[in-house]
């Protein structure tokens, strides 16, 4: 957007929406003329844009403005319940989950399946449940505004370059699926999910314990996704060289030594419920194998911290309900092997989300990419708007 010639009239336009429905989702119930105030903006073009907010379902106009004081009251507005939500599907390795979200990221429907994505049926598996989530939303009268996919793996502009327990190399769901999404891997949604619905911190590691291990890192309220966007991959730290091979086809990495299916196998638990009401019970072999699990963590969390300067630990995932398990020895390896804790202490608290981080991340970037640029939406929505006032 930034050149040496004058912004065009569509660039103009373009911004003042993104500008005035941002003031609107930052604080909802506002006048036209406090919106005014907030952007800088006249108050003749706050209203153009707000009618044509409102007029595509972005923007809905609520009770005459509260306050004190002569002169006539505004009629406030706010981001619209019933616009344009965003569909999340989590593709898990043993589950798949769907997030529907309204505009200011509040949920609308969530839904969990059970079942071992380990298998070439998957593509269809995930086309069912995308569709069963778009007929959920039909029924609850709720328009869609786009999808957001998590996945455990890699990804590159869309292509997801590498899921290894998943057995994938190079798959490009647009193509498998037939529509185009906004792909990119769970872990990074889940941190975005933290940081824009959760515990509320500007610096953290976002690490979350299912079969694999997945990291997104947030440093001053953004997501930190490396050079190449494949960073946070801490699941594949080396934590024991030397020791059992990993689906990455590398030894003792993090996730072979402290995932959940290590835990379940160290506990001799077959679910993860077994586990938590064996650790409830005090089992011996429960209780060792999550201090196990909880030291090579610390091990890993580590060498991020002591890289980083991450000032906090979100446990997200399984990794949240363990929380009250994992934390002392956690929180031991990290005291003996950051020397900056003496003085400045790593905080390590569990997600406010669980282990709906992921999806519920996937669901709110369709809606925050509508927010971030509105005449995007109107324009591929609303193209004949576009066309009757010309350019
Ligand atoms: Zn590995």
């Amino acid at each position: 957007m930034i050149g040496t010639r004058p912004a065009g009239q569509h660039t103009v336009r373009r911004h003042n929406a993104a500008l005035v429905l941002g003031a609107i989702a930052d604080g909802p119930g506002t006048s036209r003329a406090g919106l005014s105030t907030a952007t800088g903006l006249t108050k003749a073009t706050v209203s153009s844009v707000v009618d044509r907010l409102i007029a595509a379902d972005l923007v809905a106009e609520g009770e005459p403005e509260r306050r004190a004081g002569p002169g006539r009251r505004g009629t406030v507005v706010s981001l619209s319940p019933t616009g344009p939500h965003g569909l999340g599907i989590e593709i898990g390795v043993d589950y798949l989950a769907s997030c529907l979200v309204d505009l200011t990221g509040a949920v609308r429907f969530e839904e969990v399946r059970y079942a071992d994505n380990r298998t070439p049926r998957v593509f269809q598996r995930v086309s069912a449940f995308l569709h069963k989530a778009r007929k959920q939303a039909e029924a609850l009268g709720i328009s869609v505004g786009g999808v957001g996919i998590a996945v455990p793996g890699l990804v590159e502009s869309g292509l997801v370059r590498l899921a290894p327990n998943l057995g994938w190399r190079d798959v490009d769901l647009a193509d498998r699926l037939g529509e185009t999404f906004t792909v990119a891997n769970e872990a990074n949604f889940a941190a975005l999910a933290e940081l824009w619905h959760g515990t509320a911190l500007p610096d953290f590691v976002h690490v979350s314990g299912e079969i694999g291990i997945g990291a997104g890192i947030v440093l001053d309220r953004a997501l930190f996704e490396g050079v190449r966007g494949a960073g946070g991959e801490i699941g594949h730290l080396p934590v024991a060289p030397d020791g059992p091979p990993c689906s990455c086809g590398a030894n003792g990495c993090l996730e072979r030594m402290a995932g959940q299916d290590e835990i379940l196998r160290l506990a001799g638990a077959e679910t993860v419920d077994d586990l938590f009401s064996a650790l409830e019970s005090g089992s011996a072999a429960a209780l060792t194998a999550v201090s196990t699990a909880a030291r090579h963590l610390g091990l890993g969390l580590s060498t991020v911290v002591n890289l980083m300067d991450v000032p906090a630990v979100v446990l997200g995932g399984t990794y949240a309900r363990l929380e009250p398990w994992l934390r002392e020895p956690l929180l031991a390896e990290l005291e003996r092997r950051v020397p900056s804790t003496t003085w400045s202490p790593v905080r390590v608290v569990p997600s406010a989300l669980g282990t709906g981080a992921a999806v519920r991340g996937a669901a709110c970037s369709v809606v925050r990419g509508i927010l971030a640029d509105p005449e995007h939406h109107l324009t591929t929505h609303w193209p004949s708007d576009q066309d009757a006032r010309g350019r």
